[in-house]
């Protein structure tokens, strides 16, 4: 597979539910994964979550930043969310603190990236088994 500069660098614009929180991001982008973690499920309220990283200083919110709640889990992560429509928008790491993860399902831009693999797989639910022929890691990617 390849993968022009043209892909990996390319602004993408993405928004909440309601349309409040309005976002753009610029590559160099980061990991692309689903995540299967009980914190991303519970989140999201989907059987897995699909995040793209991202150097935090390449991401803008165009609008709606006094809209955005946050959450910290016990582990540290650091999610965002629009507190009017609940949509989830980012996590952070605690151990990758320069890099934000985007919830890829709210862009509006089409995306040519694809994700590399499933992380957490471990705690994934058992009425969904993916088959996308990615590699699967327990937990995080090695
Ligand atoms: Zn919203
Ligand atoms: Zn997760």
């Amino acid at each position: 597979m390849t993968t022009t500069t043209d892909d990996t660098e390319q602004a993408h614009e993405g928004s909440c539910c309601c349309g409040r929180v309005r976002f753009r991001m610029r590559g160099p982008y980061g990991t692309f994964s689903h995540c299967h973690c009980t914190d991303c499920r519970k989140t999201h309220g989907a059987a897995f979550a699909s995040y793209i990283g991202v150097r935090r200083s390449r991401l803008e919110f165009l609008q709606g930043g006094s809209e955005l709640g946050s959450f910290t889990t016990e582990t540290g992560t650091r999610r965002q969310f629009c507190r009017h429509c609940g949509s989830s928008l980012t996590c952070t790491v605690s151990s990758e603190p320069d890099e934000i993860y985007v919830a890829t399902g709210t862009l509006d831009t089409p995306l040519s990236l694809k994700p590399e693999y499933h992380i957490f797989i471990r705690s994934r639910v058992p009425w969904f088994d993916p088959h996308d022929g990615l590699p699967q890691h327990r937990e995080f990617a090695e």
